[in-house]
């Protein structure tokens, strides 16, 4: 009987459409036999291997996920509306593919290649499967080039390298969108090709990126890649594997590619819907048991490539939503640990108006100071550990009722420190003006300044250097390191600035 079984099963395999003699074609076939919630069960397909597309009538198409003895279970991909039980599944002998290439910048797409912005059908020459090998290690160089965001308080103090993964971690409504969006808008003239991948968001929170982008004229070397809420599971379950390979073909290319997951939160919660309709066995918080490995071999796709390879990096930037702040449960414990560091967005900075609300004693990047350029990191140099160290202090201060001299002396620096590290939205960085501002306060230049004064102050001394100086702006936006003089020279131009506010002030 087994062997029976046996050999008929062998007979199918590699061959699931065949001609018969007479001309006719034969498919391997199964049944529906229960259907629902993004999940067919079905009989037959003996042939069928895992991860194999399946098609079903309406050209609905489903991955073969739990091959068991006597069942199949299949993740859909589209909309199970209008299947029922009866219906009949057909292997395909291919696995999930995507569209890649060049016509997709710009553009606004899903993982299949559906158009969702209304432009032109896309021009697809290739397509390749969603799930590829991480490269090998030995094909993988170190991460040295800086990625930059624009934003001070992460480009300072939590550098980000190209080939990187960094987590921006937080609790619902503290920017964790805005910050990837403003590193998207940063790298419009950086020629980083970038990828925003949305997963599980409403239709309306996409477009409003989708319209930022335009806006800031960042959409040109952009892919959105989406499958919102109202998407089958199976569809969201696959577009991280998408828009990954979507990255890959630029990275193999030898190009700079940046991709932000948004995000894997609704990810995972997607794949413990669908393990459960599989019924596989629950673990901790109810997630299948190999929901580590669906994000490890991820984000292990992200990576510098050695030079021989073309050099090509990708950068992934994965955002995930805590509750009430917990950052050691499952899902975020388990991406800090396969990330290489973390951006964490905390809610209190939020409501204090601590914009980027980036708290920084929470927040590494592991790779990260060896990436910054050295003109950067001269000036960003010991600006982590004094601005902590005024952290500590500030909240020691509260008690006490008579301060000396120099503690008042080191709080009130690092409120300038923090007043400068604020940043509106949208409104990215040059290497040049952050560092000019950064060196300024530094030098204690804005210690006897009015707080309120900070962020005018801030834009007026950026423009008079630029202005004045542009040559040794171009220097540091190239990551040159200036010497002596040339430093001195900024500081004179910004020193002038802020004297003019001081006039303005004795007036
Ligand atoms: P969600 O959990 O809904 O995805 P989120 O953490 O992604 O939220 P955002 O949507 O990026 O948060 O931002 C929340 C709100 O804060 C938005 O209205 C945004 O405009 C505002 N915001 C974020 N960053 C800044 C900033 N630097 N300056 C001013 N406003 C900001
Ligand atoms: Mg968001």
């Amino acid at each position: 009987m087994l062997q029976k079984l046996l050999d008929e099963t062998m007979g199918t395999l590699h061959k699931v459409t065949e001609r018969s003699p007479s001309g006719l074609h034969m498919h391997e076939t199964g049944t529906v036999f229960q259907i629902g919630g993004g999940i067919a069960r079905v009989r037959g397909l003996p042939g069928v291997t895992s991860e194999e597309l399946v098609r079903f009538p309406g050209n609905v198409m489903g991955i073969a996920t739990n091959i068991l003895p006597n069942e199949v279970g299949i993740i859909l991909l589209g909309n199970n509306e209008r299947l029922a039980a009866g219906a009949e599944v057909r292997r395909t002998a291919r696995e999930v593919d995507t569209p890649v290439g060049e016509g997709l910048l710009g553009r606004v797409i899903d993982a299949t290649g559906r158009v969702l912005d209304n432009g032109k059908a896309l021009r697809v020459i290739q397509r390749w499967p969603v799930e590829r090998p991480a490269p090998a290690i030995i094909d993988r160089s170190p991460v040295s080039e800086p990625l930059e965001t624009g934003i001070k308080a992460i480009d300072a103090l939590i550098p980000i390298g190209r080939g990187q993964r960094e987590l921006i971690v937080g609790d619902r409504q503290t920017g964790k969108t805005s910050v990837a969006v403003d590193t998207i808008i940063n790298q419009r003239d950086k020629n980083v090709i970038c990828i925003y991948c949305a997963i599980g968001q409403r239709g309306s929170a996409v477009a409003r990126v989708v319209d930022t982008l335009r806006k800031n004229e960042a959409m040109e070397n952009t892919i959105v890649v989406v499958a919102s809420d109202a998407d089958p599971a199976g569809l969201r379950f696959i577009t991280p594997y998408a828009a990954t390979s979507m990255a890959e073909y630029f990275m193999e290319q030898g190009r700079e590619v940046l991709i932000v997951y948004d995000d894997l939160t609704r990810h995972a919660r997607t794949y413990r819907e669908l393990s459960l309709l599989l019924r596989r066995p629950p673990g901790r918080e109810a997630y299948p048991g190999d929901i580590f490995y669906i994000h490890s071999r991820l984000l292990e796709r992200a990576t510098h490539l050695r030079d021989e390879l073309g050099g090509g990096s990708l950068t992934a930037l994965p955002i995930i939503e805590t509750q009430a702040q917990d950052i050691s449960a499952y899902i975020p414990t388990n991406l800090i640990s396969i990330t290489d560091g973390q951006v964490y967005l905390s809610p209190t900075l939020f409501h204090k108006g601590m914009l980027p609300a980036i708290d920084v004693g929470k927040s590494v990047s592991r790779v990260g100071g060896k990436t910054q350029y050295p003109a950067f990191r001269s000036v960003a140099g010991d600006l982590r550990l004094s601005y902590s160290q005024f952290e500590e202090l500030e909240t020691f201060a509260r008690f006490a009722t008579r301060l000396d001299k120099d503690t008042r002396a080191t709080i009130e620096h690092g409120r300038r420190v923090r007043e400068i590290l604020k940043q509106g939205e949208h409104h990215p960085l040059r290497a040049s003006e952050q560092m000019v501002v950064l060196k300024a306060v530094n030098a204690g230049l804005f210690d006897r300044l009015p707080l309120e004064h900070v962020e005018e102050a801030e834009t007026a001394i950026q423009q008079r250097v630029i202005s004045e100086l542009p040559e040794l702006c171009e220097q540091m936006d190239a990551g040159e390191t200036l010497d002596k003089p040339q430093w001195q020279k900024v500081l004179d131009v910004a020193a002038d600035v802020l004297s003019g506010f001081r006039r303005e002030e004795q007036e």
